[in-house]
């Protein structure tokens, strides 16, 4: 695995390496099932490409450098990683989940899991003192996200590993960093035994593919998720491998954009006196701003305002001419979401509201086009 160069030269190059037979530059996307084998038990380290694929292979030693790990397990979708992870446990072991994680990772512990005999808490891991209080002797696995959707809440990462060492807590410290993205913040390298992602988000940065990936320095549980891709059979395809592949190149110049476009809206955003709140951790007015300046390097590009009326909400949402009102997120294209009717609809109205997930919020996706034109759009939607 390559893991020579600084960030932004790895975005480029870990993980590839021209073709040995023709020099060919770019990975080429490798459209096969099985490969021919010399003599019985004599291969190339490849057999039948369930288990391995050579795009893949590139793609995953390139997330997993990007991230400082030693090994990436790339999936069919982020879900099918958490699934992955999910599965790496037995009936009877105990989770600690935030209270804020995608709504797709809550429902597949809490519908599907829960039935195969995994038990598990859901609590505010912003608040180490609650977290502590979560942890159980057969706590098996801890699964955060920081910054969380559509809140923008952080959780100190070396403070719930420390919360963990002082509990005597063997449990896999998982964080899901789709939002944040390795350019921004490294779990691994803040105490976290795996890190995930969707790819589908600011990994291929493209809008136009489904993807996920786990990382990890330890075998353990890199031989366990390997097991799982081979066994279950829940593999990114080669076409989606190369697609993330190429989106990855760029992820460094998004990610400069996307934290900097961002900032200038959240603080124009702020700065109105018609709005309720404006969330952003590059804010100095979010509450943990200190923590964001010491985990991340820069803030990535969701911001999250409450307009404080749910009608001028609902016109504003269909009234944008650069952003596009759809779910997901990560992409070069600006989105707006609703995220109590769209991406949090099927959060209880008890729980969206205690969130802060209210009718009259709404989430954006700050994309890569001229910053000017996205401060044009908002302040014309915000007449309407
Ligand atoms: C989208 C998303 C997922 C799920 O990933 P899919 O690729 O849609 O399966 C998980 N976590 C976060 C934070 C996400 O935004």
């Amino acid at each position: 695995m390559n893991l020579e160069g600084r960030f932004d030269t790895r975005c480029i190059h870990a993980g590839q390496s021209p073709d040995p037979n023709n020099g060919a530059i770019m990975t080429p996307v490798y459209f096969t099932s099985t490969y021919v084998q010399e003599g019985i038990g004599q291969n190339k380290g490849f057999d039948y490409a369930r288990v391995r694929n050579p795009t893949r292979d590139a793609l995953e030693g390139n997330l997993a450098a990007l991230e400082g790990g030693a090994h990436g397990m790339a999936f069919g979708s982020g879900m099918a990683a958490v699934q992955a992870i999910f599965e790496q446990l037995s009936s009877g072991d105990h989770v600690v989940l935030g209270d804020n994680v995608y709504g797709g990772t809550f429902r597949l512990l809490d519908k599907v899991m829960t039935r195969f005999g995994l038990t598990y808490t859901q609590v505010d891991t912003g608040d180490l003192a609650a977290f502590k209080a979560a942890l159980r002797p057969n706590t098996k696995l801890v699964m955060l996200e920081t910054p969380t959707n559509p809140m923008l809440g952080l959780t100190d990462i070396p403070g719930v590993r420390q919360v963990m060492t002082v509990m005597g807590s063997k449990a896999v410290l998982a964080v899901d960093n789709t939002f944040a993205t390795p350019y921004n913040q490294r779990p691994l390298e803040l105490g976290a035994d795996l890190v995930f992602h969707s790819t589908t988000k600011y990994l291929n940065g493209h809008s136009d593919s489904i993807g996920g990936i786990a990382i990890t320095n330890r075998e353990d549980i890199a031989e366990g998720l390997r097991f799982h891709q081979k066994a279950a059979g829940g593999i990114l395809s080669p076409m989606e491998s190369w697609l993330i592949l190429r989106g990855t190149k760029t992820l460094h110049l998004r990610m400069e954009r996307h934290n900097a476009s961002a900032l200038t809206l959240a603080r124009w955003l702020e700065a109105r006196k018609d709005l309720k709140a404006v969330y952003y951790p590059g804010l100095e007015s979010h509450p943990q701003h200190a923590l964001a300046k010491q985990q991340m390097k820069g803030f990535s590009g969701i911001v999250s305002f409450d307009t404080g009326d749910a009608e001028r909400t609902r016109r504003m949402a269909s009234s944008f001419k650069v952003f596009s009102l759809a779910e997901s997120l990560g992409g070069v294209e600006s989105l707006v979401c609703h995220p109590a009717s769209m991406t949090h609809g099927s959060v209880p109205e008890a729980d969206r509201q205690r969130l802060g997930i209210n009718d009259n919020l709404l989430r954006l996706s700050v994309g890569v086009e001229d910053v000017q034109d996205l401060i044009e759009d908002l302040e014309r939607v915000l007449k309407v």
